[in-house]
C-alpha cells in the first residue's frame, strides 16, 4: 500500500500546497489550513486557500480566456478534451488513492470516480461534434428558421466533499466543449484531489498552447468564496451540487441578478420491493446503495418499501448481509466500507439515532461509533437498519449516513408509490419487481416522482449516459449526458429573409 506522502508525490503535491490557480500560477492570500483523513485523524498536508483578492484575479482569467476559447472550433476543444481523459487514465490509480485518502470512500469506489471522469471525457469529445440545433419551416416565403448554440461564458462549479472530483469533471468535459471557461471551488473538506485535478487538465491545456484562465479553483470557505461567487455578474452559470438548504439560498442569490444555476441537491432515494421480487437481488442493490460510500452518496438508498407478504424474509436476508460487511482502512481492497468524512458526520448520525429512537423506531441492526486500533480517527461507524413507520417525521430529512429505514406496505403496489412519493426530495428511486405492471405503474406518469426510477436495480451507481439529476427539492438540474449539454450554451432563434420584400409574421399589414 502506497504512503499517503507516496500518493501526493506522485501528483505533483506537497506538504504545503497553494489552493488557488488563475490558469497559469499558483497562489492563496488566504488561511493555511491543515487536510485531515478520516482514514487515521492525521493531517495529509496543507492547503493555502484564497480571499477577495484571489478571487478576482482569477475571475479576470477566466473573463478574458473565455473571449479566446470561444473561438475555438468545437471539434478542437473537444480533442483537448479527449487529451485530458487520456491524462485521467495515467493518474487513475494515484487519484483513487487520494479520494480515499481525503474522502474516506473505499479505494474501489475512489477509483471508480476517477473512471467516471474519464467517461464524461469520451462522451464529451463525441458530443462536440454534435452542438446541434434545430431547424425549422418559416410561416413566412423565402425565410429560413433555425436556432444555434452559443458558449455561455464562465461557469462556476461549486461542489460537494462526498464527490470530490466527479461532479467537477461531469461539468468541465461538458461545459470545456461548449466553449466555456471553468471557476471551480471545491468542497473545504477535500481541496486536494481538487488540485491534483486542475494541474493535470492544465497541464494538457499548456500542452495545446490554450489561453491562461480556461481551467481556475480558489479554495476557501463556503461562506466567504461562495458568496463571491454567486454574486458575480460575471459569472453567468453556477453549477452547484450540495444540500438542499444551502442550495434554496443560491437558487435565490443567482436568482435575484437573474443568472442561471444547475441545482443538484438532496436526495431521499427509495426502493421498493414487491412479492414476486428476487428478494436476494434486491438485497444486494439495497446494501451497495445504502451502505456504499459509508452513506453519503446524493443517490444512497435511505428508505425500502417492502411489501409484508415478504418483509421477514428480506429482512432476514439483508440483515445476514450487513453482518459481512467489512469496515475498515478504505485503501485496503478487501474493505467495503470506509470512514464517514469527518467526526462532524459521525455525530449527525448519533443524533439522528437518537431522534429516530424518540420518534418510535425499532432498531434491526442499532448503528454505532466505532473504536479501537483497527478504527483509528474517530469516523468509522457501523451501520444501522431501522424498522419505522411510513409517517416517521425525520425520515422526510435526507440524513447523510449509513442509516436504513424500512417500511411496511399491506396492500397495492399504488400504496407503495405514495409513500414513496411522500418526501420533499425526488433524485433517484428503484423498484424490485417480476410482475410487469408494478414495473409500469412504478414508471408511468402516477409512478414514481424521481429523476432517476430503475427496475431491478440500485438507486445509486448512475451511468454518465443519460442526463443525472432530481425533482422538488432536488433542485431540477441535469448533468451529463443526455441534451444536458444546453445547459452550459446559450439558444440563439435565428431567422434569414431572402425574399427581398418585407413580410411579417401573423399576416400583419404594415404597407
Ligand atoms: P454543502 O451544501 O455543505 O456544501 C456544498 C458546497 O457548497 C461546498 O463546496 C461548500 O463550501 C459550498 N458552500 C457553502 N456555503 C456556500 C454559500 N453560501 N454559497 C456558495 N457555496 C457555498 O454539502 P456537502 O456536505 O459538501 O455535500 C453533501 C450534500 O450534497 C448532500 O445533501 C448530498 O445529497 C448533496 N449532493 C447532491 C448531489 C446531486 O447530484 N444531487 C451529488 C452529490 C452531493
Amino acid at each position: 500500500m502506497d504512503s499517503f506522502k507516496e500518493v501526493l508525490t506522485r501528483l505533483d503535491l506537497k506538504e504545503n500546497n497553494d489552493g488557488v490557480t488563475d490558469g497559469e500560477n499558483w497562489f492563496g492570500s488566504g488561511t493555511q489550513v491543515p487536510v485531515i483523513s478520516p482514514i487515521n485523524g492525521k493531517e495529509i498536508a496543507q492547503v493555502k486557500q484564497g480571499n477577495q483578492k484571489d478571487f478576482e484575479r482569477i475571475i479576470q482569467s477566466s473573463v478574458s480566456a473565455f473571449r479566446q476559447w470561444r473561438l475555438v472550433p468545437a471539434p478542437r476543444r473537444g480533442e483537448i478534451v479527449r487529451q485530458f481523459g487520456h491524462a485521467l487514465r495515467k493518474h487513475k490509480d494515484a487519484l483513487g488513492k487520494l479520494i480515499t485518502i481525503e474522502m474516506g470512500k473505499s479505494i474501489q469506489e475512489g477509483w471508480g470516480e476517477v473512471q467516471e471522469m474519464i467517461d464524461i471525457c469520451d462522451m464529451a469529445v463525441g458530443q462536440s461534434r454534435m452542438l446541434y440545433g434545430v431547424q425549422t419551416h418559416s410561416e413566412r416565403l423565402a425565410h429560413r428558421m433555425f436556432e444555434q448554440w452559443h458558449p455561455l461564458g464562465v461557469c462556476a462549479v461549486i461542489t460537494a466533499f462526498n464527490f470530490p472530483v466527479a461532479v467537477w469533471a461531469w461539468n468541465t468535459a461538458l461545459a470545456l466543449v461548449c466553449g466555456d471557461t471553468i471557476l471551480w471551488k471545491p468542497a473545504s473538506p477535500v481541496p486536494l484531489t481538487a488540485i491534483a485535478c486542475v494541474k493535470i487538465l492544465q497541464q494538457v491545456l499548456r500542452d495545446n498552447n490554450t489561453p491562461a484562465g480556461i481551467a481556475t479553483l480558489i479554495t476557501g470557505r463556503g461562506s466567504e468564496i461562495g458568496d463571491l461567487i454567486t454574486t458575480d455578474r460575471r459569472i453567468p452559470l453556477i453549477s452547484y451540487t450540495g444540500s438542499t438548504r444551502l442550495g434554496k439560498h443560491i437558487g435565490k442569490v443567482v436568482g435575484e441578478r437573474l443568472g442561471k444555476t444547475i441545482l443538484e441537491l438532496g436526495g431521499n432515494n427509495a426502493v421498493i420491493v414487491t412479492p414476486s421480487a428476487n428478494l436476494k437481488l434486491a438485497a444486494q442493490n439495497v446494501l451497495f446503495g445504502a451502505i456504499g460510500t459509508t452513506g453519503q452518496r446524493c443517490t444512497s438508498t435511505r428508505r425500502v418499501i417492502v411489501h409484508e407478504s415478504v418483509f421477514e424474509e428480506f429482512k432476514d436476508i439483508l440483515v445476514g448481509y450487513y453482518g459481512k460487511v467489512t469496515i475498515g482502512n478504505p485503501l485496503d481492497e478487501n474493505i467495503l466500507m470506509g470512514p464517514m468524512v469527518n467526526t462532524k458526520a459521525v455525530e449527525t448520525m448519533m443524533t439522528a439515532m437518537d431522534t429516530i429512537k424518540q420518534q418510535g423506531g425499532r432498531f434491526i441492526v442499532e448503528g454505532s461509533r466505532l473504536s479501537g486500533p483497527s478504527y483509528p480517527g474517530g469516523c468509522y461507524v457501523k451501520p444501522a437498519i431501522v424498522e419505522v413507520e411510513p409517517d416517521l417525521p425525520i425520515m422526510q430529512e435526507e440524513t447523510f449516513a449509513p442509516i436504513l429505514y424500512l417500511i411496511k406496505y399491506k396492500h397495492y403496489i399504488k400504496e407503495a408509490i405514495k409513500i414513496h412519493n411522500s418526501v420533499p426530495q425526488g433524485l433517484s428511486s428503484a423498484i424490485f419487481t417480476e410482475n410487469l405492471l408494478e414495473s409500469e405503474q412504478f414508471l408511468c406518469t402516477e409512478g414514481s416522482d424521481c429523476g432517476i426510477a430503475n427496475v431491478n436495480l440500485g438507486t445509486s451507481g448512475a451511468e454518465i449516459g443519460l442526463a443525472f439529476g432530481g425533482e422538488k427539492d432536488t433542485g431540477g438540474g441535469r448533468e451529463s449526458g443526455s441534451d444536458a449539454w444546453k445547459g452550459y450554451m446559450r439558444r440563439q432563434t435565428n431567422t434569414v429573409n431572402w425574399s427581398g420584400a418585407t413580410i411579417l409574421a401573423q399576416g400583419i399589414k404594415f404597407d
